[in-house]
């Protein structure tokens, strides 16, 4: 049964149209892995009923030759995604009893393809944060350790539960979402393939909203071409969201393994921080041997903005934030907590079921919005924002094809180990993957490397607008030279 469990999407998607194995054989694995690692903390909600309820009706349509192009295949849901008639959280207390009456388009596609649902993954609340430290159902734990030690590690977040379930082998790919680095952080964190797509290519329809105009879907994957798959099924035009856009979904697994021949690569000097460890510089100038060895051209680039990325994103995220959140009051959705009146019973109820990091970023987001700071933090961080796009628009402009990062400034933190004394010290996590939210651009984590301590280290490709192919592309040839990705050892 195990051995099901560490196929990859791709293989088992192929032993089941071979109906060498059944969708409901490898639902039970998974259940059963699932049920193994429950130390690791990575589902809120279980559903093992309805994934075996859905991989017989995957049976069914594989016998009858109608299969979708994920029939069978498990995946674990981020709990930020609506999913109709089961409990949709937000890893927040305020949304720990909600049941949406309604599916989000991108789970709603998956469906479609035939995947089957495990369960709703773990995440910091609202989708804030960079360890997965903050949800109300506890911390995830990383199936990671270091070398030789038993210390707690974070999967890293927002997505920590998604990207942890799929290193752990608890399913073979999950949804998950980045407004400034949720996908691609917690990819780098345990060793999979994270990936932001261009903000616009899925539909923001069902998902619980943190930063509308950063917010994106995307996926976590255990090689590249698994992610180019689900991808494939996530994405696509749907009218409920005005900022989807309506252009067809390339055959984005056709682009996993082409050359990446003559393609331009920039290296942008504003990402060698002083303070970076050598070990993830050392990996930066592997991948870029890498890529040369695979026939790329590499420049190095400026841009310019970079540094004002991270605060004026601390801006404009919570801004939003400070927006969207305004809707749990107590009355129309989740939590209730009575008062003498509605003023207390919004007050009661807002207290209650917000954590400490949630309302932090609310005072922020209020006080960044409020008269007289507005134009003093608000228009200024969305100046930055337009600069910062423009930086992107001016080197694709001169011929690179994808941008070459390191994805994190380090490789997995402890437990407890970042952000008690001083926020900014876990901010700092996002340093390289914010400006790309930003910028509204697709980015990819890979993994590429181990650090000292035996930990997974990746490095990140940014792409033009919707090039998410030539993202796929590179990301392949990075997988191949490192040797792809190697799994955790199980001690759970
Ligand atoms: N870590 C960042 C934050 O806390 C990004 C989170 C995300 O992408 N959802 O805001």
């Amino acid at each position: 049964m195990t051995e099901l469990t560490g196929l990859s999407l791709a293989a088992a998607r192929d032993a089941l149209a071979k109906r060498h194995i059944s969708a409901v054989e490898l639902a039970k694995a998974h259940i059963a892995a699932i049920e193994a690692a429950r130390a690791l903390n990575c589902f809120v909600t279980e559903t093992p009923d309805r994934a075996l309820a859905m991989a017989a009706q995957s049976d069914a349509r594989l016998k009858r030759g109608e299969a979708g192009p994920l029939e069978g295949i498990p995946l674990g849901i981020k709990d930020l995604y609506c999913t109709r008639g089961v409990k949709t959280t937000a890893g927040s207390r305020v949304l720990e009893n909600f049941v949406p009456a309604y599916e989000s388009t991108v789970t709603a596609n998956l469906w479609r393809d035939g995947a089957v649902m495990l369960g709703k993954t773990n995440l910091d609340e609202f989708a804030m944060g960079s360890s997965n430290e903050t949800s109300h159902f506890g911390p995830v734990l990383s199936p990671w350790r270091r070398r030789g030690a038993n210390v707690k590690l974070v999967p890293g977040g927002s997505s920590g539960g998604s990207a942890a379930a799929v290193a752990a082998r608890l399913c073979y790919g999950a949804t998950a979402t980045d407004t400034g680095g949720s996908i691609r952080q917690p990819a780098a964190f345990t060793g999979t393939v994270g990936v932001k797509p261009t903000y616009g290519r899925c539909s923001r329809w069902g998902i619980v909203a943190f930063a509308s105009s950063l917010d994106q879907a995307g996926v976590l994957a255990r090689n590249v071409r698994d992610a180019a798959l689900l991808l494939r099924s996530m994405a696509g035009h749907d009218p409920k969201d005005a900022t989807s856009v309506d252009r067809p979904v390339p055959d984005y697994a056709a682009a996993v393994g082409t050359s990446i021949k003559g393609k331009t690569i920039g290296i942008p000097k504003e990402y060698r921080l002083d303070a970076m460890p050598a070990e993830i510089d050392r990996l930066w100038n592997e991948g870029v041997v890498w890529l040369k060895a695979a026939g790329a051209r590499i420049v190095e680039i400026s841009l310019p903005h970079t540094r004002y990325a991270l605060p004026a994103y601390y801006i404009v995220a919570p801004a939003e934030a400070s927006s969207n959140l305004a809707r749990y009051d107590g009355v129309r959705y989740g939590l209730r907590v009575p008062g003498k009146d509605v003023t207390e019973l919004y007050e009661n109820t807002r207290a209650a079921g917000f954590g400490k990091e949630v309302r932090r970023r609310i005072m922020i987001g209020t006080y960044v919005l409020s008269a007289g700071y507005y134009d003093a933090y608000y228009v200024r961080a969305q100046k930055i924002r337009t600069l910062i796009k423009r930086d992107f628009e001016t080197v694709f402009a001169q011929g690179v094809d994808a941008i070459l990062t390191p994805a994190t400034p380090s490789a997995a933190f402890g437990l407890g180990e970042k952000g008690s004394a001083d926020p900014v010290e876990m901010y700092l996590n996002d340093v390289f993957t914010v400006t790309v939210n930003m910028a509204g651009l697709p980015g990819i984590a890979v993994p590429a490397g181990v650090s000292s301590e035996g930990l997974p280290l990746a490095l990140q490709l940014i792409g033009r607008a919707f090039d998410e192919e030539t993202l796929f592309a590179i990301a392949a040839a990075i997988e191949q030279a490192s040797g792809g990705m190697k799994l955790p050892e199980r001690w759970w």
